[in-house]
């Protein structure tokens, strides 16, 4: 068994708000483009292809949808 210390991030106190400004700022200024990965909203990888996937299924909407997906 090897222990791999310190190689999963953690967040910093405020990153929820932190992550609130981000997603405001870049739907304000960079409509259609989702922040998404490890740096958001999970560190593991099923929280990763949640990001994906939420991500995607928003850019489809903002693209070819009128209703934005939340
Ligand atoms: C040792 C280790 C073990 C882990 N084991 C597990 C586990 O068992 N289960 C689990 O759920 N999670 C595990 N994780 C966590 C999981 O691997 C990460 O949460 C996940 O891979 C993050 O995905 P991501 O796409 O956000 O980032 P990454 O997978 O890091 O992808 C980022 C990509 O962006 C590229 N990149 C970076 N900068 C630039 C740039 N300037 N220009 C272009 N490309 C760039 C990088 O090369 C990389 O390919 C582990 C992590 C580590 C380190």
């Amino acid at each position: 068994m090897t222990r791999l210390k310190q190689s999963m991030p953690q967040y910093a106190v405020g990153h929820l708000k932190w992550l609130q400004t981000i997603n405001e700022e870049m739907s304000r200024q960079y409509p259609n483009v989702y922040p998404a990965g490890i740096s958001y909203d999970g560190v593991g990888l099923p929280d990763c292809i949640r990001q994906g996937k939420s991500a995607a299924e928003k850019l489809i909407a903002g693209l070819f949808l009128q209703e934005p997906v939340k």
